[in-house]
C-alpha cells in the first residue's frame, strides 16, 4: 500500500484513542478547560454514566465567535505558542487535543459567549469531517460543552463502556479529584437530572477543611495529620493519616503537582518509605498532598493523557517528599508514645 496521510478525522480519532478513555476523561479534560479559562464555577451534568451525555458548563472567559471552529481543531491552543512555553506550562491544557479527540468520537456542541462579546455563538459537529457550523445563540458568558453519544462511531470502543453505574463511578472519583485540587472554584455534579455532588467555593482564608470533609469523609478529617513543608523552592502541603487501625479514608491517595493530579512513581515511592517500618501490615497510607515546584523544575510533557511528570531533580524531589512526611510521623508516633493528644486540625465548622 502506499504512504497517505491520513484524513483529519482519523488522524482525530486516533488521538482521542490516547485521551478519550471514557467518560471520565472526558470530563477531565473539559473541566480543566474550564479550570484554564478561569471559571470560578463549572456544573456537569451527566446522563447515563455520560453514555448519553455529558455537559459541562462554566462562567470563564469563553471562547470569541470567530474562534470556535478553531478550537474544534487538532493542535490549536491559546495556552502556549514556542517551545519556551513548553519548557515551564502554567495550564492545565497545552497539547491542543482534546475538543478536536472528543468532537471525533462524539456529537460535539461548542456554545460561548466572552464577557465583552454582545452575542453566543454555537459550533457544532459530529461524524463527518471537521465541518463546524456557527450559530447565533442565547447563552450567558462563558463556556458549555455538550457531548453526546460518546463513541457512537466507534463502535468497539463503545463495546468497552461499563455499565452506566461504574461509568458514573469514574466520573464522581475525577469530580472529587478536580475539586481537591482547586478549593476556590465551586463545582456541582448531576446524574440524571439529579444534583448529587455540591462543592461550594471556599475562599483563599475560608477552612478547606470543609470541603476535605465532604469528598474523603469525616473518619479522614478527624484523623488526619496536617503537612506543611518548605525545602528551597520546594513545598509540600496537605493531609496524611496516621498509621493508626480506626482510621478510615485509606482509599484516598491523592497528589496534585502544581496543582495537577498526578499518579507519579517517585512520589509514591517517596510516600511508602516515608511509611516503611510502621508495623501494622493491614496499614494502608491516605492521603491528599500537593507539591509546588517551579515550572521549568517539572516536565507535564509525558504522557497524553498527562498523568505523568518528569522531575528535573528527581532525587530531591524524592527525598523531600520523603523527609516531609517522616518527619510528621514521627512527631506523632512521639506524641503517641508520651501520651499526649495529638489536636492537629482546627474543628469543622458546622
Ligand atoms: P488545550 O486545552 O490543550 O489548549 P483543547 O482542545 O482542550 O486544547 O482546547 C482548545 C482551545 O479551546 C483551548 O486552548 C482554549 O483556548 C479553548 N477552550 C476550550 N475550552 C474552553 C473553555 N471552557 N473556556 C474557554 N476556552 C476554552
Ligand atoms: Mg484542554
Amino acid at each position: 500500500m502506499s504512504i497517505q496521510i491520513l484524513p483529519a478525522r482519523l488522524a482525530n480519532q486516533i488521538a482521542a484513542g490516547e485521551v478519550v478513555e471514557r467518560p471520565s476523561s472526558v470530563v477531565k479534560e473539559l473541566v480543566e478547560n474550564s479550570l484554564d479559562s478561569a471559571a470560578t464555577s463549572i456544573e456537569i451534568e451527566i446522563e447515563k454514566g455520560g453514555h448519553k451525555r455529558i455537559l459541562i458548563r462554566d462562567n470563564g472567559s469563553g471562547i470569541a465567535s470567530d474562534e470556535l471552529a478553531l478550537a474544534l481543531s487538532r493542535h490549536a491552543t491559546s495556552k502556549i505558542t514556542c517551545l519556551d512555553d513548553l519548557e515551564a506550562i502554567h495550564s492545565l491544557g497545552f497539547r491542543g487535543e482534546a475538543l478536536a479527540s472528543i468532537s471525533s468520537v462524539a456529537r460535539l456542541t461548542l456554545t460561548s459567549k466572552p464577557e465583552k462579546q454582545q452575542q453566543a455563538w454555537q459550533a457544532h459537529c459530529e461524524g463527518r469531517d471537521m465541518q463546524v457550523q456557527v450559530n447565533p445563540v442565547a447563552h450567558p458568558a462563558g463556556t458549555s460543552v455538550d457531548v453526546a453519544d460518546l463513541f457512537f462511531n466507534t463502535p468497539a470502543r463503545r463495546k468497552f463502556l461499563k455499565t452506566e453505574k461504574t461509568e458514573f463511578a469514574h466520573i464522581d472519583e475525577v469530580v472529587r479529584r478536580i475539586a481537591l485540587s482547586r478549593f476556590d472554584v465551586s463545582f456541582s455534579l448531576k446524574h440524571n437530572g439529579k444534583v448529587v455532588r455540591k462543592y461550594p467555593a471556599i475562599s483563599a482564608s475560608g477552612n478547606k477543611i470543609k470541603r476535605l470533609t465532604a469528598i474523603c469523609g469525616k473518619g479522614f478529617t478527624d484523623a488526619c495529620l496536617e503537612i506543611n513543608s518548605q525545602y528551597q523552592k520546594f513545598e509540600l502541603h496537605g493531609w496524611m493519616l496516621p498509621p493508626t487501625e480506626l482510621a478510615s479514608g485509606h482509599e484516598f491517595q491523592y497528589v496534585y503537582v502544581n496543582g495537577r493530579m498526578m499518579r507519579d512513581k517517585l512520589i509514591n515511592h517517596a510516600i511508602r518509605q516515608a511509611f516503611e517500618g510502621i508495623d501494622n501490615a493491614e496499614f494502608r497510607p491516605g492521603y491528599v498532598l500537593y507539591l509546588s515546584i517551579e515550572h521549568d523544575q517539572v516536565d507535564v510533557n509525558v504522557h497524553p493523557a498527562k498523568h505523568e511528570v518528569r522531575f528535573h531533580q528527581a532525587r530531591l524531589v524524592h527525598d523531600f517528599i520523603f523527609r516531609a512526611l517522616s518527619d510528621v510521623l514521627k512527631q506523632y508516633l512521639q506524641n503517641e508514645n508520651s501520651g499526649s493528644a495529638t489536636t492537629v486540625l482546627p474543628p469543622v465548622e458546622p
